[in-house]
C-alpha cells in the first residue's frame, strides 16, 4: 500500500511530458489517477498504459480553458470515485516572443491556458475538497514567474499571477484542512524545451549549478512531497531548478 493509497488525484495537461510523470508518481504511490488532457487520443493512450502497469487510472479529456468541459471533467470524477484529493494545475503553454514583438493574441493564449485555468479548474473542485474538509492543491508555475525570463512577458506574469493565487487560495482554504502550494520548475527535459533547440538549451546549463537539464521525475518527486508528508507546507513556492537562481 503505497503512502497515498484510496486518494483520487487530477493532473491537468497529464498526456505526456511533466503531467505525465506526475500522475505517474501519484499512482504509484497507490493514489487513483485521473489523466485528463486537451489531446483525447493522448489522454487515452496514457491511461491505458498506466492500467496496464497496474494503476487505477481514467482518461477524462478536458480543456482548461473552457468551464463547461471543466464542469463535465469534475462531473465525470465525481460519478467514478465520489471524491477529489489531490489536484495539480500543470497544463500550460508558452508562446514566446519579445515584448515588442509579442502580439495580443500570443498574450491572450498563454494568460488563458497559465492563470484563468487555475481559476476555471480550482474553484469547482476546492469546492469538493471543501466539503470533505481536506486536499492539496499544487500549481506548476516556473522559475520564469518568480524571476521573469526574456521573451517570456506573457508567459512569466501568467506564472507569477499563478503564485499570487496560490498563496490566497492557501490562505482562504486552511482553515478547511486544504493545502495550497506552487512548483516553479526550472529547465526540464520535455516537448516544451525541445523546441528551444540546442545552442539555447546549452546557453541554459552554462548558468545551471547541478549542470543538467531537470526531468520530469524531478518535479514528479516533489509533487509527491507536497500531496503526502509534506502536510505543514502551505502558500509556499518550492523551486526545482537545479539550483539556478542560487
Ligand atoms: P508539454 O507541452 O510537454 O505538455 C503540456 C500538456 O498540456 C500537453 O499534453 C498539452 O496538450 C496539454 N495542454 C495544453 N493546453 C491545454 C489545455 N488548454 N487544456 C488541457 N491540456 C492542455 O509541457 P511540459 O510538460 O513541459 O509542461 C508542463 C507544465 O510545466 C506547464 O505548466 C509548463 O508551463 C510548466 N513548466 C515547464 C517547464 C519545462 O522546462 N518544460 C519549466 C517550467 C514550467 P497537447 O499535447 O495537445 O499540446
Amino acid at each position: 500500500m503505497g503512502m497515498l493509497a484510496d486518494q483520487v488525484a487530477i493532473v491537468t495537461g497529464s498526456g505526456r511530458g511533466i503531467g505525465r510523470a506526475i500522475s505517474h508518481a501519484l499512482a504509484k504511490e497507490g493514489a487513483k489517477v485521473v489523466i485528463s488532457d486537451i489531446n483525447e487520443e493522448l489522454c487515452q493512450k496514457t491511461a491505458s498504459e498506466f492500467q496496464a502497469d497496474g494503476a487505477e487510472a481514467i482518461a477524462v479529456p478536458c480543456n482548461v480553458t473552457d468551464s463547461a468541459s471543466v464542469a463535465k471533467m469534475v462531473e465525470a470524477i465525481i460519478a467514478k470515485w465520489g471524491r477529489i484529493d489531490i489536484l495539480v494545475n500543470n497544463a500550460g503553454i508558452t508562446r514566446d516572443a519579445l515584448f515588442m514583438r509579442m502580439s495580443e493574441d500570443q498574450w491572450q493564449a498563454v494568460i488563458d491556458t497559465n492563470l484563468t485555468s487555475a481559476f476555471k479548474v480550482t474553484q469547482p473542485i476546492v469546492k469538493v475538497m471543501s466539503k470533505q474538509r481536506c486536499g492539496r492543491i499544487i500549481n506548476i508555475a516556473s522559475t520564469s514567474g518568480v524571476h521573469g525570463n526574456f521573451g517570456q512577458v506573457n508567459y512569466a506574469a501568467a506564472k507569477s499571477g499563478l503564485i499570487g493565487f496560490t498563496k490566497t487560495v492557501a490562505l482562504e482554504y486552511a482553515s478547511r484542512n486544504i493545502t495550497s502550494n506552487a512548483i516553479a520548475p526550472g529547465f526540464i527535459d520535455t516537448d516544451m524545451t525541445k523546441a528551444l533547440g540546442e545552442e539555447i538549451i546549452n546557453k541554459i546549463l552554462d548558468r545551471v549549478p547541478l549542470k543538467r537539464m531537470g526531468t520530469p521525475e524531478d518535479i514528479a518527486s516533489a509533487v509527491v512531497f507536497l500531496a503526502g508528508p509534506g502536510s505543514y507546507v502551505t502558500g509556499q513556492v518550492l523551486e526545482v531548478s537545479g539550483g539556478l537562481y542560487t
